[in-house]
């Protein structure tokens, strides 16, 4: 068997008046993504860590924020896409550990459905995902609640 680490990272402006999605889920908040697509962060980052752990490319170069196919897409189609993708050279999922970095709002309650929806959109079990959050304790761009990162790890088998 071969196994593969991947890696992946991902930022989006937050805004007043834009959708909030997250972890594949629509979240009531104040403030959404900017961006292209929906704007999950953490589907991106995990995208990115798949695609990096198959050698791969990345999630810009699969799906350009240039090209009208992508524009307000659902993220989690994409996610369907890129499992696909890596099976192309064989791979499958072995696991995913992931890191959403936010001030507000508070998610707790809402990662076991995260869990629950991006698992299915995957294919794998739920225990085969972890999603934890942070805030940065208000510093920077996270902590000023401009922005809103992720960060996602993957280990991938054939
Ligand atoms: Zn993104």
């Amino acid at each position: 068997m071969k196994i593969r680490v991947g890696f992946g990272y991902d930022v989006h402006q937050l805004a007043e008046g834009e959708e909030f999605w997250l972890g594949g889920i629509k979240i009531e908040h104040n403030k959404g993504c900017v961006a292209h697509s929906d704007g999950d962060v953490l589907i991106h980052a995990i995208c990115d860590a798949l695609l990096g752990a198959a050698n791969m490319r990345d999630i810009g170069y699969h799906f350009p924020d240039t090209s009208n196919d992508f524009k307000g897409i659902d993220s989690k189609i994409l996610l369907k896409k890129t499992v696909e993708i890596i099976a192309e050279k064989g791979y499958s999922i072995g696991n995913i550990d992931s890191t959403i970095a936010l001030q507000k709002p508070k998610i707790k309650a809402l990662i076991p459905k995260m869990q629950e929806t991006l698992s299915k959109v995957m294919g794998i079990d739920l225990d085969d995902l972890a999603i934890k959050a942070t805030t940065t304790e208000k510093l920077g761009f996270v902590g000023k609640q401009e922005g809103i990162s992720a960060y996602a790890t993957v280990l991938i088998e054939k």
